[in-house]
């Protein structure tokens, strides 16, 4: 029978090939017919080669899957197709990955400005307020980080009205999908080659995407930055994790390719076995030279004082820190709402065209605080559709969309008590992406979805003192969702995983 289905799909090609103008409507119904079982044959040949090349996450149905390393996996939510994407905006974004990179260094030196520009959002926001504190702490007590490694993220929407790529926001903490998303590029590749004829695809149209060896590339070379050839690198991690196979990949091709080990720890662990001897770290007797974290990012991180003392002392230590606690800050939403505002970018980046690319970039954002945000905040309750009200969190489903914008904003004004709780937050011009037409595949199951897309844009970033060692473009991420959710977040449940189809 396996031969009589490859015939089969044969023949569905032929057919979808074959009829170039659909001529009414009861040929309309037909070929929708035969689309719906090619894409039926396509779907399992699809998973196969996802489960087969490590394209998956832990299955949230199966108890443990977070914590049992291969047991209870799952496909990663992906689309079939990669989704077009415009390709000047494409490399309008790529282009802009060395200077964000740029950017976000000289923003994490300038202590000053991020102590200024967080001091209010510091006194509602206790999360926040404990991050400055480490940052203030490590000025007192003169630490500086000699070697600095970014792993970055910038996100961009293609704002439909006017045309434009604009960023959604820059990760400069656990940016993550570097590994799946080099995955999806291959797996989409494949499905081009194998299938790509009967729906007019062309593998030409893929851009490379090596983002999985550009990340290990760069940490292998932060650990030859530090110099200490028995160390290793810790990635620091959440007890469970359904994306830990993103993670593992990274440590994988780490050991491939350089070799390099890599050992997980949660921060509770790392409060348990961590010391330092001369502010070298060490993981019991086991020295660690670059401190990667894919935890640490959101408060529920910090359940106890343990993983805040872990965070510090991680920090004190001369490890490098992927993010440093800089590097973290720089990253804050608060942060890109100040460098929007006039001349502030530009502060940090004297060469004007290059100010002038970068602040192309850049969507509406306020603060509600301040001089003029009586104005805006008036106007967002009037017209809550067009923003989007942002607090300091990461890792999705933190956003306020729609009519919850005036219902909070409306809240927050009310009480002259609560009106510092303002500073919690930022406002940003509402981005409404062209909407594609999607085939997504969750549990096994596929739809076809109208649909919107986020490009991701990874980079990687390495100084040892004024040297700097690495600033690269390091491949990208598509996250596809259905056009009518707001939110956006692969593993926070809404979107899918994605490669840009470039036209
Ligand atoms: P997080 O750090 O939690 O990922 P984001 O700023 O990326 O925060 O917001 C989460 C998601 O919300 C995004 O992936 C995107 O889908 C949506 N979103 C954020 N900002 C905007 C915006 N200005 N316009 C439209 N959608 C947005
Ligand atoms: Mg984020
Ligand atoms: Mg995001």
């Amino acid at each position: 029978t396996a031969v009589m289905r490859e015939d089969r799909i044969d023949k569905l090609v032929d057919r979808v090939e074959t009829t170039s103008v659909v001529q009414d409507w009861e040929e309309e119904k037909e070929m929708r017919m035969v689309m719906k079982e090619l894409v039926d044959h396509i779907v399992p040949e699809a998973l196969a080669w996802a489960s087969l090349n490590g394209l998956v996450v832990g299955d949230k149905s199966i108890k443990g899957s977070g914590t049992n390393v291969g047991l209870g996996m799952v496909h990663a939510p992906l689309s079939l197709f990669p989704t077009s994407f415009p390709q000047n905006a494409f490399m309008q974004a790529v282009q802009l990955a060395t200077d964000f990179n740029i950017l976000i260094d000289r923003v994490s030196q300038d202590t000053q400005f991020l102590q200024e520009a967080l001091a209010s959002t510091q006194k509602v926001d206790s999360f926040t307020a404990r991050l400055l504190d480490i940052h203030s702490q490590m000025l007192e007590e003169g630490l500086k980080q000699e070697i600095q490694l970014g792993l970055h993220r910038s996100d961009y929407m293609l704002d439909m009205a006017t045309g434009s790529l604009l960023q959604v926001e820059i990760n400069t903490i656990s940016s993550s999908f570097a590994g799946l998303g080099s995955l999806i590029s291959k797996l989409h590749r494949y499905l081009i080659e194998r299938y790509g004829d009967a729906f007019g695809l062309k593998v030409e149209n893929l851009p490379e995407n090596n983002a999985m060896d550009a990340f290990a590339e760069a940490l292998a070379l932060a650990w030859k930055e530090f110099g200490d050839t028995s160390a290793v690198v810790l990635m620091v991690v959440h007890k469970e994790e359904g994306n830990m196979y993103d993670q593992y990949w990274l440590a994988l091709r780490l050991w491939e390719l350089y070799p390099q080990k890599v050992i997980r720890r949660t921060l509770a662990e790392v409060a348990a076995e961590a010391k330092l001897r001369d502010r070298q770290l060490f993981i019991g007797e086991q020295a660690v030279s670059v401190v990667y974290y894919r935890s640490g990012y959101a408060p529920a991180d910090y359940p106890s004082e343990a993983e805040w003392m872990a965070r510090l002392l991680l920090e004190r230590s001369s490890a490098v820190k992927c993010p440093s606690i800089s590097y973290h800050l720089a990253g804050a939403k608060k942060i890109q709402q100040e460098l929007a505002k006039p001349g502030v970018l530009e502060r940090f980046m004297p060469d004007r065209e290059v100010a002038r690319k970068v602040r192309k970039s850049f969507a509406g954002l306020w603060s509600l605080e301040g001089e003029g945000s009586a104005q805006v905040i008036e106007e967002a309750i009037s017209n809550p559709q067009a923003f989007v009200l942002k607090p300091q969190r990461e890792g999705g489903g933190n956003n306020i969309y729609g009519a919850d914008v005036s219902t909070t904003l409306r809240e927050l004004q009310k009480d002259e008590e609560q009106q510092g709780l303002l500073a919690a937050y930022i406002l940003m011009q509402r981005m409404f992406p062209t909407i594609s037409s999607s085939y997504l595949l969750r549990n096994g199951i596929w739809s076809l979805e109208d649909t919107v897309s986020e490009l991701g844009i990874f980079g990687t970033y390495l100084r040892n003192g004024h040297n700097v060692v690495l600033n690269k473009e390091a491949g990208h991420l598509l996250r596809t969702k259905v056009s009518n959710s707001d939110e956006g977040g692969v593993a926070a449940g809404f979107a899918v995983l994605d490669s840009p189809y470039l036209t």
